[in-house]
């Protein structure tokens, strides 16, 4: 009976907004399903798969947000908008075709991982403009595509603003999900020879994966060997 089979297929894909709070699951955008927790996809609209991949890696959850309880409410509605901050943030970092817009995006997330001050970013575009006069003599269009890229100070800052709060974003959202959370310290000096105390973070999250992020620098009065 191809008229049976072909309703119970569509019934079995479509999307039961019961399961959200159930699995933590979303609605996915290719007709599949977005766990929240750590942002994997199930292909298949099925209820078996949801739950099982629920409760294989993240049953903690039952234990640290009842079911049906306001916590867990909470808790799936804070995960579910900052699924939509980096949707956001991603969807306006990369829907500027413009490869010159690319272009400065990964000149400032160079700068920012290599602790760069941000002001480099006038001095690689000038860079890039000469080299380009060297290597493509006869290509204007290519001088001009490094002329329009935008890496000025205050460019460069605010691409890198929005990449920190995203970092910090995760990074809490991980914090506040980790079955174990320890603080390292550790003591080093600056350029100039200050002394200034580390504080890491080392924790565990599901599936035993280890992670350790710094959470900040302070600088001390004292010596770093007092
Ligand atoms: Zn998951």
């Amino acid at each position: 009976m191809p008229g049976k089979h072909e309703a119970k297929r569509k019934y079995a894909r479509q999307w039961n907004a019961k399961w959200e709070l159930i699995y933590f699951f979303t609605e996915g955008p290719n007709n599949n399903a977005l766990c929240l927790i750590y942002k994997e996809t199930v292909s298949e609209l099925k209820e078996t798969k949801l739950e099982r991949h629920f409760v294989s890696k993240h049953e903690l959850y039952n234990t640290k947000y009842p079911l049906d309880s306001t916590t867990r409410k909470i808790k799936y509605d804070s995960l579910k908008s900052c699924l939509k901050k980096q949707k956001k943030l991603f969807q306006k970092m990369s829907s500027s075709v413009d490869c010159e817009t690319r272009a400065s995006n990964m000149v400032s997330w160079i700068l920012a991982k290599n602790l760069k001050s941000f002001t480099d970013g006038e001095i690689i575009k000038e860079c890039m403009i000469e080299a380009s006069k060297f290597l493509f003599p006869n290509d204007k269009k290519i001088y001009d595509k490094f002329q329009s890229m935008h890496l000025s100070v205050r460019t460069v800052t605010r691409k890198i603003e929005k990449l920190v709060v995203n970092v910090y974003e995760q990074l809490s959202n991980n914090l506040s999900e980790a079955e174990f959370v320890s603080i390292a310290l550790d003591e080093s000096t600056d350029l100039v020879g200050k002394a200034q105390l580390c504080v890491y973070a080392r924790f565990i999250i599901t599936n035993c994966c280890l992670f350790e992020e710094l959470l900040g620098i302070e600088l001390l009065e004292t010596t770093k060997t007092g």
